[in-house]
């Protein structure tokens, strides 16, 4: 591309709107149909540069600096929406309680613009607690002591929960089969006896007739 600026190309995952410089999260920060969570590391209170000029603002700072879905994490500040939603959610809106919380942002796109009136795209915070937990670590397999590994289009942790539940023991996929494999064996094998016994005690037992009368001695 001709220009005197030095532009650079976006390629790949890289979007419009993720390398804005500016001092603030943004909705345009916040990569599309993800939920980001962040911790509070810091309430501020100060006079801060916006489009429209210098405001007094509440300003939340996170510990985190990148997270899923925001490639650089920038102060939030926080209008009235979200200091309602945080009063909500924690009981209420003092330094004391809020830093160390995890809250989840997310895009709202039906925001009213101050300055034109129209609507855009805010970010608003989930009026419950984040719902993307921290996962346990998977167990290795208790047969082969391998890890579990996602299969069958299931992923490891719905695995080990599964095999757990069913054979007692977290197992990788190849080892809950030959699990299985060993209960048909074995049920086989039982019915095979059974069988085996039911027509033993059918079987006719030996008798004698009399041939004279016809009667069983
Ligand atoms: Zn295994």
């Amino acid at each position: 591309m001709m220009t005197k600026d030095k532009l650079r190309q976006l390629t790949g995952d890289e979007r419009l709107g993720q390398m804005r410089e500016s001092e603030y999260l943004g909705a345009e920060d916040i990569d599309d149909g993800t939920e980001p969570v962040l911790t509070i590391a810091g309430l501020w209170y100060g006079s801060v540069t916006l489009q429209r000029g210098k405001e007094n603002k509440d300003v939340l700072s996170f510990k985190e600096e990148r997270v899923p879905g925001i490639l650089q994490v920038r102060p939030l500040i926080v209008n009235s929406t979200n200091r309602k939603t945080l009063r909500k959610l924690f009981g209420d809106a003092k330094a004391s309680t809020l830093v160390g919380k995890q809250i989840q942002l997310y895009v709202d796109h039906n925001v009213r613009d101050p300055q034109d009136g129209g609507m855009t795209d805010g970010i608003r915070i989930r009026p419950y607690k984040p719902r993307v937990q921290k996962q346990e670590p998977v167990p290795p397999c208790t047969d082969c002591g391998n890890p579990i590994e996602a299969a069958m289009g299931k992923n490891a942790h719905w695995l080990a929960a599964y095999t757990a539940k069913n054979y007692g023991v977290p197992l990788c996929a190849a080892c809950a089969q030959k699990r299985k494999e060993a209960v048909a064996a074995a049920e086989m094998q039982q019915e095979t006896e059974n069988v085996a016994e039911v027509q033993q005690d059918s079987s006719p037992e030996s008798f004698t007739v009399d041939p004279d009368t016809g009667e069983v001695l």
